[in-house]
């Protein structure tokens, strides 16, 4: 363990804790090495190394070292699937225990990861009705403190016949307590009307939408952006890896319309959420250049499609600046600052005044960072939610014994 001093990870408060916590020589992005005063769940000071007082030894307060760490403003996750995440072992079954107990655990998977604040869709009627709804709402609930938990509501038609009943659970959906309204219209016989139906309950109730969309049809795309300008609480759709499949100058003119319309899209860039066809990301730099809103989220975790999903914010990362090419720090952006901002969720930076929100991952430097960090301290509203931390040694030889190697205890190389 990097530090026997700090406070547990685990804590039954599920309250904004008062207590004072001590973040001792982390280094930020910029080169600074600096203590960090976090108090009343916000970043309360932010000073040079050895400058902020060591909180007093009563009860109330406590310090981490974070001596090799880099403390980042913490991940979220934009997309997840609470109620079928951990099921590629075993049969799909939306029993209400069953469901809480994966979307907890799955939570708290991706919490070890770094997000502190996750976004799932969740479906609602046919056999399941509202329960796996019910369950993901009681996960909610389980998981305050550690982790702030929301629900999209995806119902499977809302036109014709049948769409009637759809819109009545969703209905019921959104006053049990989903707070976004979503779901596939591609899946419905009438798209656009699907569309309509969602646009016109959120705008309704004043909730967010946010869509499942491959986005491979430009012109439903187009009539899609369209609509969408006209909420006021803001419409997300993803994973639209459809878009990267089109012709170059037809995506261009469909992003175009997407940061027009002030659409938010959320790329999986590990696999997505719909199968082995569906597994195209986003093409995210010309949607960046476009001006549309990026974020990038995580998909199935364990599910029939995406049996190794790892629900990790920094792997996505990884994958939008190993594979798209983004700067470090742009995708990183895209799991944190962008994916907070798909949450309609307060900006964080490690300055005074912002929620305390972190992410201390081993190592000095982001792109170090995004190649490897297995070590990782999570903070939630000012108190240390989660702690992954690994050891590596190598064999006392000739080879190593020059090298800036870590010793047994220092953790990981990076
Ligand atoms: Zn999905």
């Amino acid at each position: 363990m990097p530090d026997s001093q700090s406070q547990p990870p685990h804590s039954s408060s599920g309250q904004t804790d008062t207590a004072t916590l001590l973040l001792r020589g982390a280094r930020l992005t910029d080169g600074r090495t600096v203590d960090v005063r976090l108090g009343g769940g916000r970043i309360e000071a932010v000073g040079t190394a050895g400058s902020l007082a060591t909180p007093s030894s009563g009860s109330r307060a406590s310090k981490v070292d974070l001596d090799g760490y880099l403390l980042l403003p913490a991940p979220a996750e934009p997309h997840a699937h609470g109620d079928t995440a951990l099921t590629a072992d075993g049969p799909l079954s939306y029993d209400t225990q069953e469901v809480q107990r994966r979307a907890t655990e799955a939570s708290l998977l991706q919490l070890g990861h770094g997000a502190t604040a996750l976004r799932s869709h969740v479906r609602v009627g046919d056999v399941q009705g509202l329960d796996a709804l019910a369950a993901l709402l009681q996960a909610r609930r389980a998981l305050r403190g550690l982790a702030e938990l929301t629900a999209v509501a995806m119902p499977r038609v809302l036109t014709g016949v049948a769409g009637a009943d759809g819109l009545a659970i969703l209905q019921d959906a959104v006053k049990m307590g989903a707070s976004v309204v979503g779901g596939c219209p591609d899946a419905d016989p009438d798209p656009t009307g699907y569309v309509e139906a969602v646009l016109e309950l959120a705008s309704e109730h004043g909730c967010p939408v946010d869509l499942h969309t491959d986005a491979a049809d430009p012109a439903r795309l187009a009539r899609l952006a369209a609509m969408a300008g006209g909420l006021r609480s803001g419409v997300t759709l993803g994973p639209c890896g459809g878009l990267g499949r089109l012709p170059s100058e037809v995506a261009s003119r469909a992003a175009d319309q997407l940061a027009a319309a002030g659409v938010t899209v959320v790329c999986l860039p590990q696999g997505g959420c719909g199968g082995v066809d569906r597994r195209g990301t986003a093409p995210v730099r010309m949607l960046r250049a476009a001006g549309v809103r990026i974020a990038a989220g995580s998909g199935a975790l364990r599910d029939v499609s995406n049996p190794v999903g790892r629900g990790d914010p920094l792997e996505a990362a990884y994958l939008l600046a190993s594979r798209h090419g983004l700067r470090p720090e742009d995708a990183y952006d895209a799991v944190s600052s962008g994916a907070r901002a798909a949450l309609g969720l307060p900006e964080v930076r490690v300055e005074a005044g912002f929620p305390a929100e972190l992410l201390a991952v081993r190592g000095n430097r982001l792109a170090g960072a995004l190649s490897l960090a297995y070590s990782r301290i999570v903070v939630h509203r000012g108190r240390v939610v989660a702690r992954t931390s690994a050891v590596r040694e190598y064999c006392n030889s000739a080879a190593v014994a020059g090298l800036d190697l870590p010793r047994q205890g220092r953790g990981e190389p990076s």
